[in-house]
């Protein structure tokens, strides 16, 4: 699926930001990508895939959004999909990161960037079969994260007796 991955930005969003906040939400997206295109990952999605039987060219294209998106109501939004088999992953917005990194380090916020992207890529991924069974979708997304963490945890492990 990996070459169905874009980032995205919206042009007129750019003018509205400031530098700091443009820089910080490219590198933002950068590190989404890169997380979601690592081959076990993608090795992963796969699998779910043909466990959930969802045909691969249901899903037309992965855009992860350098901007965050904000619904009316003021909260933000991790991720969406449309009916076009379109995937959208948006970020945390920046406030909330610096607060994150200021009170967890560094590579506490790194890692929880990186796994809240995985989860909401699972997350679409799997509203494409279950369309609006929210509940069942998370379900879903809670028990393939989880297996997804310890198939990971044990290849890490396994590297490190290298
Ligand atoms: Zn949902």
């Amino acid at each position: 699926m990996s070459s169905k991955m874009r980032i995205t930005v919206r042009p007129k969003k750019i003018v509205r930001f400031s530098k700091t906040r443009v820089s910080f939400y490219m590198k933002y997206a950068s590190v989404v990508f890169k997380t979601l295109r690592k081959p076990l990952f993608q090795k992963f999605l796969d699998w779910i895939l043909k466990r959930e039987n969802i045909k691969e060219h249901k899903v037309t294209k992965v855009q992860v959004m350098v901007f965050p998106f904000r619904k009316e109501n003021g909260k933000g939004l991790a991720g969406k999909c449309n009916g076009k088999g379109e995937i959208f992953i948006y970020p945390k917005r920046l406030e909330f990161c610096r607060k994150l990194i200021r009170n967890c380090g560094k590579e506490e916020g790194y890692s929880y960037i990186k796994n809240r992207a995985r989860a909401t890529f699972i997350h679409e991924l799997l509203h494409i079969k279950y369309s609006s069974d929210e509940e069942k979708v998370r379900e879903l997304t809670r028990k393939y994260f989880k297996i997804f963490t310890q198939h990971q945890n044990t290849q890490n492990s396994n590297t490190h007796n290298i």
